[in-house]
């Protein structure tokens, strides 16, 4: 089998019922030598866990399901879900089984294969917006290419973004971008000109009436919005009806093209993503995290009059050596043949509900005011009265208790992403017992409050 069984865990679930302090000492020890070699001792900056007070992240050794074992052997049910793409939960066979295939095949060429024309087809039967797509290696490649494919065709320069959402880590986006920056508190970064965000026109997410006025206002010379079209990296937060209709309308109006970042919301909110849950049609499309069932991808795509403008066909250029990498489209073609089955999104959708029932009336019975967002398989329980409906108001949740919170939920046994303003990403591999472990755990912190 491909996961070896390590015999008795140090402090596995069973063991540590009750809770309390973690042995944590291989973690401990790993992040001292990452930091010597490594800036912050992280390859991607919310995994330091500081947002949440750890002095150290956990190192994980392996996944199974829906289950972590950590550097030290502590087993955690998992809701993040490596932010998104484990939809399936880890070691499911069918993706393991055409990852080890492909790995006899051959692991890059930079030469075209069938498997990433079979990966494209599937990707535009599923969003049919997307006429044509190009493969890229990440989320941050595909929104910045979007971008630049939206400038070239509309020959104009400005964006509109909504403050909170989350497009990668391109200069032109980092400006109010949600959870990384915000759990930070980095307010900007160096090393993004001035010149480069000048152009990036910021309006609150979910006011459809100030995206109005920024059309009136300067409407020729808008390149494109985009739009995360049920924020995540704020928290959850939905967008309120009208809302990306408007942006819809403005866009057609004003020859801007209306980008939906769907790097999250792809094929998790639905099957065609919020695109289809939501029924407004973008120009372009970005996805990214499920798509590569685990390994590296991203992918644009969207109205093939804009599409043919990229190079080879047209004149934008955008480029990839280990574009349409040969194994990530093997893990992303049998990562979305497993949710094309018939019933898979009313199952998530299901865990999903029944999550968020347990957490709420733990919550709840507890007098703490609270409020859960959630879409599908994505949600946020905020520390703060609702609605939650753009970043000010996530703004106003209490990052304090969700310290603790999380702390008191990592030492039951439940690994929750390390920020207040990230999503829980419901997997398919989660269990009844697994839900029953996250609510037990969600009670005994609100119990003790
Ligand atoms: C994760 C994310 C990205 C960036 O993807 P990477 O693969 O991390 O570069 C872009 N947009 C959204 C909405 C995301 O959640």
């Amino acid at each position: 089998m491909y996961l070896q069984s390590q015999g008795k865990l140090n402090g596995s679930r069973d063991e540590r019922d009750g809770g309390g302090e973690l042995n944590t000492e291989t973690s401990k020890r790993l992040f001292a030598e990452a930091q010597r070699c490594i800036p912050g001792g992280v390859n991607s900056p919310v995994r330091a866990m500081k947002g949440v007070g750890m002095p150290h992240p956990l190192f994980i050794a392996r996944a199974r399901g829906a289950h972590l074992w950590d550097a030290d052997g502590n087993e955690f049910v998992d809701l993040v879900s490596s932010w998104g793409p484990m939809i399936l939960g880890w070691g499911h066979p069918e993706v393991v089984g055409a990852l080890h295939a492909q790995i006899d095949l051959g692991t890059s060429f930079g030469a075209p294969t069938a498997l990433e024309v079979e990966l494209a087809q599937r990707i535009c039967e599923a969003l049919p917006s997307v006429e044509l797509v190009r493969m890229v290696n990440s989320g941050t490649e595909a929104t910045m290419s979007a971008l630049r494919v939206a400038r070239g065709f509309t020959g104009r320069d400005k964006v509109v973004k909504f403050i909170g959402c989350y497009h990668g880590h391109a200069d032109p986006f980092l400006a109010a971008a949600g959870s990384g920056v915000l759990t930070l508190a980095l307010p900007d970064s160096p090393g993004v000109p001035r010149a480069t965000t000048a152009d990036t026109i910021l309006v609150e997410y979910n006011d459809a009436a100030a995206l109005g006025a920024v059309f009136a206002a300067r409407g020729d010379e808008i390149a494109c919005v985009i739009v995360e079209p049920v924020a995540g990296n704020m928290g959850v937060v939905p967008p309120q009806p009208g809302f990306l209709e408007t942006a819809r309308r403005l866009c057609t109006d004003s020859g801007a093209l209306l980008i939906f970042d769907e790097v999250i919301t792809g094929f998790r909110v639905a099957w065609g993503g919020a695109q289809e849950r939501y029924g407004v049609v973008p120009d372009l499309t970005t996805l990214g995290k499920i798509i590569g069932g685990g390994l590296p991808v991203g992918a644009f795509g969207g109205r093939a009059d804009v599409m043919e403008t990229v190079a080879p066909l047209g004149s934008t250029y955008q480029a990839g050596t280990l574009s349409g990498n040969p194994l990530a489209m093997a893990a992303g073609i049998a990562t979305l043949k497993v949710l094309a089955e018939v019933g898979v999104y009313e199952e998530l959708e299901a865990r999903a509900v029944q999550l968020c029932q347990g957490l709420v009336e733990a919550a709840l019975s507890a007098g703490v005011p609270a409020t859960l967002n959630r879409v599908g398989a994505m949600m946020t329980l905020f520390f703060c009265d609702g609605p939650v409906t753009d970043f000010a108001d996530a703004r106003r949740a209490d990052t304090a208790l969700y310290a603790r919170y999380w702390r008191h939920m990592l030492e039951h046994g439940v690994y929750l992403a390390p920020s207040q303003f990230e999503s829980a990403m419901v997997s398919l591999a989660l269990t009844d017992a697994d839900v029953a472990v996250a609510t037990a755990a969600a009670r005994s912190f609100f119990k003790g409050l």
